[in-house]
């Protein structure tokens, strides 16, 4: 059958052979939506280059506008049929088109004739679709849906906005995930043996995710720190039992038993699942299929007999979709970035890019058809944009950023054993927010002095199921084991809002950030919140235990919870050493509680990316929102500084574990408020450390006050203090 680089009148005169059609055509999308005869076998070779259609327009054209294939038995009947006499097509009655398609769009339509009225069977439908594939790719491979305006364009720079999900900078060539070859035979001699290459696939594929799963990966390419340690179960064993499910892996025999080769069969099922994909709303499911589209990728390279892919240094990888273990095998390649068209924060793919540290944005539109492979790129997490093809200038000025990041870096690594202080000797503690375990190693990296926010439901959400007693107790004990002598603060279950499991509560509300979530589902439904202290409970075995709950906009509230956990806990066996319990206060409702919650509990966190959302009536994951309201403003200034005050007054241990706590500037203004705790991810807290070392907090204190007093109604404070921390020297 057709290579993957055949001209297009071989193609044509091979696909109509194989189908014993007596018409093969390619219709090719130029710019304008124009539809363009390109190659023919039996239709007037004069045709090719002047039979043109609208898209919408004639069968062709509608082929095109839906993306799905129309099959025929009497075409010239159909009420969009759009005679061209120029192309001779008057005998043909029968007509089977299909739509070429790659990343999303349509780049053509691939078309068979028939003299006798006939209705194409299934295989055929399927060997058509398959040409189409194989077609998208040596389409794109020639930049044939490009014209010569767009051919220009792919040597200018571009730039794609896109939402940021973790932070950072990356400069380096591209690379697609996905883009290795079309496969080269699409029809297999032997089906039987074809089989057995795919059963074989299959099982080197499972063997590579176990080992993954297993922590036995030799380290990456490029020296990387193998990033498969047995810390990324949470998300790998979800995604495990997708390799495992029987249902795509018989569709992909199917395919092959209709006469297919694996890697075509492959191709296929993943093209049906991606057309399914765009009707699935649902980010759960469509995290499902992302992960089966990671498999297919995983397959194929088994396939073909190698597993990791190459990258160049500090690469920048874009892809449609990323799955887990792609991302965990691209990291050990060494890539510097990822930028995903479709992905969302709570993805499997951002929760293991924010574990790896690894600067990624999603949302981008487009670049997939932009992009060549010898471009090269900016990757821009902070600002959330890609520019691909940057100008000399640009790449420059970003390399400079870069390079004085990580200069700064490694002055930061020889922080990391020092502890944090002001330089007039105010004792900070920093630590660490976690969620999953694969971060863990960050308690040591960082040198953070325990674990201030463990966010309980993001191991659930990764796996995507919520975890029983057993499973529960044995990540909790991994975090008490990896975190020693340092104390880690557990948070109980906070789902719902932006974080939903798929066989959650249903969200139909309005306003679900403001809705039934995190503690009142669990205190309307005990018994999961129950199941959990009792696994907090098993894992501490004796050791002492510190648990708070999240969103907690009453004392009431605190209450009922609080006597939940000592109901458990009394018949803990053996019992903690000690029980610390408290909350969050994230719901600005409890300020106004203080002295009643104050005496009750034994310490308060802030969750600052909350208490904002709340206070300000500012959507935290809304985009346009982002820059609009200030953690640095005096509203919130002040009511930082009350609650430390009370706080202080009660003898209850304060701290701050929302982003807020993370950045320098931010950090150091708590501290001057008089928090003393800081819980930050980890890339953090070294920035931090630095921050506050390099500064005298005496000489800075009454700087803040001046600026507040003087604050007269201005929304932030941001300009004024970090003009104070640039006039000292400091790093904001
Ligand atoms: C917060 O709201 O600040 C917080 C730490 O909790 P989360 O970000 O998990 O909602
Ligand atoms: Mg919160």
């Amino acid at each position: 059958m057709a290579s993957g680089a055949a001209p297009l009148p071989q193609l044509v005169r091979l696909v109509a052979s194989e189908l014993v059609a007596e018409v093969c055509s390619i219709y090719v999308m130029r710019p304008g939506d124009i539809l363009e005869l390109t190659a023919t076998e039996g239709l007037r070779p004069d045709a090719v280059g002047r039979t043109r259609l609208r898209v919408g327009e004639g069968i062709i054209g509608i082929v095109a506008a839906t993306g799905k294939l129309l099959n025929l038995p009497d075409a010239q009947n159909h009420p969009a049929f759009a005679y061209r006499p120029e192309t001779g097509e008057e005998p043909f009655i029968s007509l089977l088109a299909v739509p070429v398609r790659r990343a999303g769009h349509t780049m053509g339509v691939l078309a068979v004739q028939n003299r006798a009225p006939r209705s194409y069977a299934e295989d055929e439908v399927e060997v058509l679709e398959t040409v189409a594939m194989l077609l998208a790719e040596v389409l794109a491979a020639a930049g044939a849906s490009d014209g010569a305006e767009e051919g220009v364009a792919a040597t200018l720079p571009r730039r794609f906005p896109a939402s940021s999900l973790v932070p950072g900078l990356a400069v380096g060539p591209v690379v697609v995930h996905g883009s290795g070859p079309a496969p080269r035979r699409l029809l297999a001699d032997d089906p039987e043996q074809e089989l057995a290459r795919l059963s074989g696939a299959v099982k080197a594929m499972q063997r590579g995710l176990d080992e993954l799963i297993a922590g036995s990966l030799p380290p990456g390419g490029n020296g990387a720190a193998d990033p498969g340690s047995s810390a990324t179960r949470e998300v790998l064993e979800a995604y495990r039992l997708v390799a495992a499910d029987a249902g795509w892996l018989r569709r992909v025999q199917d395919v092959v038993r209709s006469g297919l080769t694996a890697e075509a069969a492959v191709n296929r099922v993943t093209g049906e699942l991606r057309d399914r994909m765009r009707r699935i709303v649902d980010p759960y499911l469509r995290e499902r299929v992302a992960d089966l589209e990671d498999l297919a990728g995983r397959l194929l390279a088994a396939l073909d007999g190698h597993a990791r892919p190459e990258v160049a240094p500090g690469a920048i990888l874009i892809a449609r979709r990323l799955g887990p273990a792609d991302l965990l095998d691209w990291h050990a390649a060494g890539i510097a970035g990822v930028a995903v068209e479709e992905g969302s924060a709570n993805g499997h793919a951002a929760i293991i890019a924010r574990a790896l540290g690894l600067p990624t944005i999603a949302g981008l539109r487009g670049v997939l058809e932009s992009v060549e492979p010898e471009d090269e790129a900016v990757l821009d997490a902070d600002e959330g944009q890609l520019i691909l093809r940057p100008e000399v200038d640009t790449k420059a000025a970003y390399r400079r950023v870069l390079e004085a990041r990580l200069a700064r870096r490694a002055e930061w690594a020889g922080l990391r054993d020092r502890p944090a202080m002001t330089r007039d000797g105010t004792k900070v503690s920093l630590m660490l927010n976690v969620g999953l375990a694969l971060e863990l190693e960050q308690l040591d990296s960082t040198g953070a002095e325990g674990i201030g926010l463990f966010r309980t439901e993001t191991v659930m959400l990764a796996r995507g199921a919520v975890l029983d007693v057993a499973e529960q107790a044995a990540v909790y004990r991994r975090v008490l084991d990896a975190a020693g002598t340092r104390p880690v603060l557990f948070r109980t279950l906070d789902l719902g809002g932006d974080k939903l499991l798929p066989d959650g509560p249903p969200q139909a509300e309005d306003n679900p950030a403001m809705g039934w979530r995190s503690l009142r589902v669990a205190l309307d439904r005990p018994g999961l919140l129950r199941r959990q202290l009792r696994a907090l409970l098993l894992a501490a075995a004796g050791r002492a235990l510190s648990v708070m709950f999240p969103m907690v906009a009453t004392v009431a509230e605190y209450r009922a919870a609080r006597a939940l956990l000592m109901a458990e806990a009394a018949r803990a066996e053996p019992a903690p050493k000690t029980l610390r319990v408290g909350t969050m206060l994230e719901v600005p409702a409890l300020m106004w509680q203080l002295p009643e919650l104050l005496a009750e509990v034994d310490f308060v966190s802030v969750g600052s990316n909350d208490l904002m959302q709340f206070l300000f009536a500012a959507d935290r994951g809304a985009p346009a929102l982002a820059a609009r309201y200030d953690v640095l403003s005096p509203p919130v200034l002040d009511l930082l500084e009350e609650l430390c005050r009370r706080a202080e007054a009660a003898g209850v241990a304060l701290s701050v574990c929302g982003e807020m706590a993370s950045r320098p500037l931010e950090a150091l203004t708590l501290v001057s408020l008089g928090y003393t705790a800081l819980s930050m991810p980890a890339l953090g807290i070294l920035p931090v450390k630095a921050m506050l070392g390099a500064t005298d907090l005496r000489a800075f204190r009454p700087v803040l006050g001046a600026m507040r007093h003087s604050a007269g109604g201005a929304p932030s404070l941001r300009e004024p203090l970090a003009a104070w921390a640039r006039e000292h020297g400091l790093e904001v």
